[in-house]
């Protein structure tokens, strides 16, 4: 059912962008664009990749899709195999942002353009644009929706009257450190929460209030899950209870849940308010168990749109829509980016957000 509404909403996109393709009518000329996304072991990646494929033909394109299982020399060898099978542009969410320098500069000596897409790829010149989200927001909304939880905020992040005193005890995670995407998410949500934690109002009992302590190599929940044990291990065994924890995706989320509920946390009685982001659909489901309080929802449909323009703009000589050029600096160049926004999701949006946008069926969420 996604892939039909996909598919509608990209003929109606199209139809309003004058289906401005990559040459000839009605589309592209059938050249060949390479797409390599990081792993399939997440749900989203498998959404972005199938709406850019199918976006990309409807524009008369081939397209090379590929997964690396998070394995960077996969990555690499998959993107070295795209030029060599003669792509005209590629298409490249990155594992790590910063092992990829060699492989775009054997693209930049075939005039082959690079869109990096979702996460930034860092250390090199041949990063033509960047089509993501706002992700120092996508912090920041991760951070209020925890505010609000505990009822300290709204979701838009107006202080409430009568707000508790607290304190509350608040543990941190964040991305993996080789995605770019992990600082911007980091900084947001930390620029959010500080002044809540100088004023005592928020409290990091386990004292891990650094990126480094905090972040889990590839997104990895079952890493996020022996942390939080730790956590709960070392800080916790007074019978003191965490209130809240900032988790930046969906995935570590679901590790963080097994372990407060192998320690012995209910839902319901003292369970603590926690984050996520991507809007997988277990998570959604878990949100309206009362499991996990928000996520943050990124349409990845959109986002496929983005790059997909862009990609038919530059193999048509055209520039690219942008509308940030100030953020993203890749540590050799300022990459010109196209940033979406994103939306929180807590239980009481569910149909707003994800069911009316065609995201999830009513079906899909409530199994
Ligand atoms: C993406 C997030 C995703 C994370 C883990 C980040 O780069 O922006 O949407 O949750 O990677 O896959």
């Amino acid at each position: 059912l996604l892939a039909t509404l996909a598919a509608g909403s990209m003929l109606a996109l199209a139809a309003c962008s004058g289906g401005g393709g990559g040459g000839g009518e009605g589309g592209g000329d059938g050249g060949l664009i390479g797409v390599a996304m990081p792993t399939k072991s997440s749900e989203r990646w498998i959404q972005d990749g199938d709406s850019v494929k199918e976006q990309l033909e409807e524009q008369g394109f081939k397209v090379d899709l590929q997964y690396a299982e998070d394995d960077i020399p996969t990555q690499v060898s998959q993107v070295e195999n795209m030029i060599t099978k003669g792509a005209e542009a590629l298409i490249i969410a990155a594992i790590d942002g910063t092992t990829l320098s060699e492989v775009l500069q054997t693209a930049a000596d075939s005039d082959i353009p690079v869109i990096a897409y979702d996460r930034l790829i860092r250390d090199s010149e041949n990063v033509d644009y960047y089509a993501s989200f706002d992700n120092y927001k996508v912090g920041v909304q991760q951070a209020t929706s925890l505010l609000a939880g505990l009822g300290l905020t709204d979701l838009e992040g107006a202080e409430v009257d009568g707000a508790p005193a607290g304190p509350f005890n608040l543990e941190l995670f964040a991305g993996s450190p080789d995605d770019n995407n992990a600082t911007f998410f980091w900084n947001g949500a930390i620029d959010t929460l500080q002044p809540y934690i100088d004023e005592g109002t928020l409290v990091v009992k386990s004292g891990q209030t650094d990126f480094e302590q905090a972040a889990i190599l590839r997104w990895d929940g079952e890493v996020a899950q022996s942390r939080m044990e730790d956590i709960l291990t070392s800080t916790y065994s007074d019978g003191s209870k965490v209130n809240a924890v900032l988790s930046p995706y969906d995935g570590l989320s679901r590790g963080i849940i097994s372990a407060l509920t192998d320690a012995g946390y209910t839902v319901g009685d003292e369970w603590p308010i926690i984050s996520g982001q991507d809007a997988e659909l277990n998570s959604v489901q878990a949100i309206n168990a009362g499991e996990q309080y928000s996520t943050i929802f990124k349409d990845t449909r959109e986002l496929a749109t983005v790059a997909v323009d862009m990609a038919t703009a530059l193999l048509n000589g055209e520039e690219p829509e942008v509308n940030n050029t100030e953020d993203y600096d890749n540590g050799v160049k300022v990459v010109p980016s196209y940033l979406l926004e994103s939306q929180i999701v807590v239980k009481d949006n569910i149909t707003e957000v994800l069911v009316d946008s065609g995201y999830w069926t009513e079906e899909e969420i409530n199994g």
